[in-house]
């Protein structure tokens, strides 16, 4: 898998958007990568000023979120094309579109945009303008009861798994139980608490 500066920006921005910041070992292990390449390729990008380090928190600083804006935005559009048009499961659009993403400019990203009828959110639910507000809360946070499943921002398969078996994909109705646990459609997601934080939720309207 060839890496650049434009895999680890995504990376960054999803686990920053999903957990507050990212790790060395989320990159590592996403980008399918050494230790040592992710290391030295971290250190260019703080040498650059396109990340800040805190103990092990990465995040990007303004300029690295002015870099990353347009690389989420191009990678939301095409993960919509694999799904609608290529028809990949819903669960592997997000990975298998970090190749196909590498051939598409700005420009071109914008065009396809425009052919898919200019969606507002990929199929995971995030606004394809990265730095839209949602009205939204983290099923971290809510109180039991039934909710609207709005996104979930922490794009691992096979996470993306364990929703799409529970039924958990975006517009459906599920319910957040006392003991933490979400129900959906089709079966009761088992994640751990931290993933609880990315995912997104709407309070049901009655
Ligand atoms: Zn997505």
């Amino acid at each position: 898998m060839a890496n650049n500066r434009e895999d680890y920006l995504l990376v960054i921005w999803e686990f920053s958007e999903s957990f507050g910041f990212a790790r060395e070992r989320d990159i590592v292990k996403r980008l399918k990568i050494s230790a040592a390449t992710a290391s030295e390729y971290l250190k260019k990008m703080e040498d650059e000023g396109i990340i800040t380090r805190d103990g092990r928190r990465i995040r990007l600083t303004e300029k690295g979120e002015k870099l990353a804006i347009p690389v989420v935005r191009t990678h939301r559009i095409v993960e919509v094309f694999s799904h609608q048009l290529l028809e990949t499961p819903w669960e592997d659009a997000h990975s298998s579109v970090m190749e196909l993403e590498h051939l598409f400019s700005d420009k071109k990203g914008e065009v396809l945009y425009r052919h898919l009828g200019e969606p507002d959110v990929c199929p995971h639910g995030n606004p394809i303008n990265p730095i839209e507000k949602r009205d939204e809360i983290r099923a971290s946070e809510a109180k039991p009861g039934v909710y609207i499943f709005l996104r979930t921002t922490y794009e691992d398969e096979n996470f993306l798994r364990s929703l799409s078996e529970a039924g958990i994909i975006p517009g459906e109705e599920v319910e957040v139980r006392p003991d933490q646990t979400i129900k959906g459609p089709r079966g009761i997601l088992t994640s751990d608490a931290r993933e609880l934080d990315a995912l997104r939720l709407i309070k049901k309207k009655s």
